[in-house]
């Protein structure tokens, strides 16, 4: 994958991003909590309900936690109980397959595939470490503490997922449910820049992680 040994994704969320959303430092860039929502078209061409197919239903979260207290851990189900309603939907559904960007139906980014495509990836949960088709995320996530403005990151090679608790203490379950999604897509394949641009916000980690977090609200 990366060409770099210490090629670290990066993950920001929330709020608005105005002057500081430039990259600050070197191995782990920091980067701003507060990145503009993505402003995906609202359904040009809406899909009809009740298309959702199966595996959107039987979609499913495995997981296995270190550092995590039990509240953290509440916290964890509350999220990933959103994320199964959320890919569920009919809403997240839509949003995906009509997500355009430079007006065209298309991700940012997108390793080639059509929307339909990046769909199907992520009911298939087919992570490239477990490549089983399993219906389902499979999660291996740390908590840690740290001072920066980095919320989470991962590396190619590892399954493991580092949250910083600094975020994720102070965040909403449907916050943690699209940080985690954002970095689950990581363990797909998908990638971004480190530096923010206005690009950034279409990747799929990126949209597809602001989906998750705000349809994911109305799961609270
Ligand atoms: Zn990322």
């Amino acid at each position: 994958m990366g060409k770099s040994l210490v090629f670290i994704f990066l993950l920001c969320f929330f709020v608005s991003c105005n002057e500081n959303c430039q990259n600050q430092s070197a191995e782990v860039q920091e980067q701003n909590a507060n990145c503009p929502i993505p402003n995906p078209d609202p359904d040009p061409d809406p899909i009809p309900d009740g298309d959702v197919p199966n595996e959107a239903l039987t979609f499913d979260v495995n997981y296995v936690l270190t550092n995590f207290d039990r509240g953290s851990e509440d916290k964890l189900l509350k999220a990933i109980e959103i994320i199964k309603k959320v890919i569920g939907s009919n809403e997240f559904r839509s949003k995906v397959l009509n997500f355009t960007f430079q007006g065209k139906k298309q991700f940012f980014e997108n390793k080639g595939l059509s929307n339909e495509e990046i769909y199907q990836k992520l009911l298939d949960g087919r992570e490239d470490l477990k490549p089983d088709v399993d219906n389902q995320m499979d999660l291996e996530l740390e908590l840690y503490y740290s001072w920066t403005s980095t919320v989470g990151y991962t590396t190619p090679g590892a399954m493991k997922i580092y949250l910083n608790s600094k975020f994720y203490n102070p965040f909403t379950p449907s916050e943690v449910a699209g940080n985690v999604f954002h970095e689950w897509t990581h363990k797909l394949g998908f990638e971004h820049a480190t530096n923010y641009s206005k690009e950034r916000d279409s990747t799929v980690p990126y949209a597809i992680g602001y989906l998750i977090r705000d349809l994911g609200r109305q799961y609270e």
